[in-house]
């Protein structure tokens, strides 16, 4: 009966959603976001950075300074947000831990990256 059709696909979702599915959904979103600010940061703070170097006119020494001072001040919070951007908590034992090539699995239980059932 088509009338009965979307409590059925209904019904069928939540037979699919393993325990950890809700967790690695949310994590896929909080994920999605945290690099597009990284992104914005990235593009944003060089265009801050070249536009402040404009502004200041002809580098002197003081100038120089300035504008170094503003690279690492950018460059320290945009490498802790990309850290951040990185970092996992897993659903069975809270362990927070930083994306890696390699490192996919949480060290300290060993429950993959989106494993949906324990
Ligand atoms: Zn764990």
């Amino acid at each position: 009966m088509l009338g009965n059709a979307p409590t059925d696909i209904g019904k069928k979702a939540d037979s699919l959603m393993g325990l950890y599915t809700e967790h690695w959904n949310r994590y896929r979103q909080h994920n999605a976001r945290a690099t597009l600010r990284v992104l914005a940061v990235l593009v944003g703070g060089l265009g801050g950075i070249a536009l402040l170097g404009f502004l200041l006119g002809p580098l002197t020494d003081v100038r120089m300074a300035i504008l170094g001072g503003a690279l690492v001040v950018w460059l320290v919070g945009f490498i802790g947000m990309a850290v951040r951007a990185n970092g996992v908590d897993c659903p069975r034992c809270s362990t927070k831990y930083a994306r890696g090539k390699y490192l996919i699995a949480c060290p300290q239980c060993g429950l993959k990256m989106l494993q949906e059932d324990p």
